[in-house]
C-alpha cells in the first residue's frame, strides 16, 4: 500500500505539470515509460500541419524509430519485423490519415533496470508519447488526446506543438518470445510477440481510462489535474503559475463509458466527483487531500466506482454517441463490456481491457487482459475464425476506435499470412473458469500496470508456477 500511494503522488505531481501547459505551453513527454520518466517541453501554439504525413506507405502507417540495445543482431531483426507486421495489421483496419510514429527499445531489463526476477518477467511497457489536452466546443470540459489520435481527428488548425513520436514501447530482450517461423506448438512459457505488440499499440492509440485509485482508497476517480489562472489580457503566462483550483480530468475515451444496465454516463459521475473542490497547494501533502476527499460528500461516489469497477458486466464502452436519452436496446447492442471481474481491483487490468469471459473465445479476444495461453496470433484468429474478416482487431474493437475517432476501413484484407498450426479444442476460458479468483496467476500472462495515469501498459509474464 505503501508503494502505491507512492505511485499516486507521482502521478499527482505530473499531472499538475501537464494540466499547467494547457496555459503555460507546456507539454509532458514519457521519455522512459519503464520508469514512468518524464519531462516538460516547451509547446507553443502551431498552425502548421505535420510535415511527416508525405512520408507514407499506404500498406503501412506505423513507422518505427527502432532502438535495439542487445549484441544479438539476429534477435533484433526479428523484433523489428515484428513492428513492420503489426504496423501493416493496423494499417489494414484503420485508415490513418497521417503516420503514426512509435519510438521503440529492445533492451535487457535485468541489465538496464535490475528487472531480473525469474518468476514474473515483465516483457514490455508502452503508452502514448504526448497527451494533448483539448476542449470540444460543443462540451464544457477538456479531455485528453492521445497524440495519434489528435492528429487523425484534426481537430484544430492551431494545437500544442506535436511531439516526434506518437507511442512509445519498450520489450525486454531478456524474455522469451514466439516469432514468425519459430517452430510450432509455441512453447508454454513463450509469448507472441506480434500479440503483445499490436495490443500494446491499441493502447497507445488510446483504448485506456484515467478512471483508478489514485488515493490508494479503494475508490476511483479520473486522473487528478490543476488548473492554472486564465492570464489576463496583456499579460504574459510565465508569471501565473499559481494553481487556481484542482480538479479530475477525463481521457476522451473515458467519455463512452456507460454503467450496465442502467445507461449511466460515467461521464456524469466524474461530473457529481468534481463537485469536490480542492486547491493542491493549500494543503500539506497528498495525503492531505486524500484526508479531505474521504470525508467529502463525493466519497461514497467514488467508492460505488470501484464496487462496480470489481463487478462483472457493470462498465461498458459506448460505441454509438453517448447520449442520457439511449434505450434499453441501444444500450445493450450497441457496447463492449469491459474487463469488470477482477477482484481486488487490479491497477490498469480492471477496466482498460475487454471481459475475458465475454470476448475470449470471439474474433475480439485482442484487448483481454491476460495472454491466451500457449497460441500464436496466427492461431489464435483461425480458432477463433477471424483470420480473413477482421484479423487482429475484432468488430467491437473497430467500433470502439471509430468511436474515439479514427475511421475505420470497411473492408479488411489481410496483410501478412501468418503460419499457423490449428489448435485442438481451443478454450482458453476453461484455465480462467476453474480458478477461483478469476486471476490466473499460473497461466503465461499479460497483464498491464497503469503506472503512468493508465496510459502506460506493461506486460508481464510468469515463466513459472506461482502460488
Ligand atoms: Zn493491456
Amino acid at each position: 500500500m505503501k508503494i502505491l500511494s507512492t505511485i499516486s503522488f507521482v502521478i499527482l505531481l505530473e499531472l499538475i505539470c501537464l494540466v499547467q501547459m494547457t496555459l503555460t505551453e507546456k507539454c509532458l513527454e514519457y521519455i522512459a515509460p519503464f520508469y514512468r520518466k518524464t519531462k516538460i517541453v516547451e509547446c507553443p501554439m502551431v498552425a502548421s500541419k505535420d510535415k511527416r504525413q508525405t512520408t507514407t506507405n499506404s500498406n503501412n502507417m506505423i513507422t518505427v524509430d527502432f532502438h535495439c540495445l542487445t549484441d544479438d543482431k539476429t534477435l533484433c531483426n526479428k523484433v523489428e519485423q515484428v513492428f513492420i507486421t503489426a504496423g501493416k495489421f493496423i494499417t489494414a483496419t484503420l485508415n490513418l490519415k497521417t503516420v503514426i510514429s512509435v519510438n521503440a527499445q529492445f533492451l535487457d531489463f535485468c541489465k538496464t533496470y535490475g528487472e531480473c526476477d525469474k518468476n514474473v518477467v515483465i516483457l514490455g511497457a508502452a503508452g502514448p508519447a504526448r497527451m494533448i489536452p483539448y476542449q470540444d466546443p460543443n462540451e464544457n470540459k477538456i479531455r485528453f488526446y492521445p497524440q495519434a489520435l489528435y492528429k487523425q481527428m484534426n481537430l484544430s488548425e492551431e494545437h500544442p506543438e506535436f511531439g516526434p513520436n506518437e507511442i512509445m514501447a519498450t520489450f525486454n530482450s531478456n524474455a522469451n518470445y514466439w516469432f514468425e517461423g519459430d517452430p510450432l506448438p509455441m512453447l508454454e512459457i513463450q509469448s507472441d510477440m506480434l500479440y503483445v505488440v499490436i495490443h500494446e499499440m491499441v493502447h497507445g492509440l488510446g483504448f485506456t481510462t484515467s478512471w483508478d485509485d489514485y488515493f490508494g482508497v479503494k475508490a476511483l476517480t479520473p486522473v487528478i489535474g490543476g488548473t492554472t489562472k486564465a492570464p489576463s489580457p496583456g499579460e504574459t503566462t510565465t508569471q501565473n503559475n499559481e494553481l487556481e483550483s484542482s480538479q479530475f480530468f477525463e481521457l476522451i475515451s473515458d467519455k463512452f463509458l456507460v454503467l450496465l444496465p442502467s445507461g449511466k454516463l460515467v461521464t456524469s459521475i466524474a461530473d457529481e466527483i468534481n463537485e469536490f473542490q480542492f486547491k493542491i497547494e493549500s494543503l500539506s501533502s497528498l495525503d492531505g487531500v486524500a484526508n479531505a476527499f474521504t470525508a467529502s460528500p463525493q466519497f461514497p461516489i467514488a467508492k460505488n466506482m470501484y464496487e462496480v469497477a470489481m463487478t462483472h458486466g457493470a462498465i461498458g464502452f459506448l460505441t454509438i454517441p453517448p447520449s442520457e436519452q439511449l434505450t434499453q436496446g441501444q444500450i445493450l447492442n450497441n457496447v463492449i463490456i469491459l474487463e469488470t471481474s477482477l477482484i481486488p481491483y487490479q491497477h490498469s487490468s480492471s477496466i482498460a481491457h475487454t471481459d475475458f469471459e465475454t470476448y475470449v473465445n470471439s474474433s475480439d479476444f485482442l484487448m483481454l487482459y491476460t495472454y491466451p495461453k500457449t497460441a500464436t496470433l496466427g492461431q489464435i484468429m483461425s480458432a477463433v475464425g477471424s483470420t480473413n474478416t477482421t484479423g487482429p482487431i475484432g468488430p467491437k474493437l473497430r467500433l470502439l476506435l471509430g468511436s474515439l475517432g479514427y475511421e475505420v476501413k470497411n473492408e479488411y484484407v489481410p496483410p501478412v499470412k501468418l503460419s499457423n498450426m490449428p489448435i485442438k479444442n481451443y478454450n482458453p476460458s476453461d484455465a480462467y473458469n476453474n480458478n477461483n479468483n478469476n486471476y490466473d496467476m499460473n497461466n503465461s500472462s499479460l497483464i498491464c500496470f497503469n503506472l503512468i495515469l493508465n496510459l502506460i501498459c506493461i506486460i508481464i509474464t510468469f515463466s513459472n508456477n506461482i502460488i
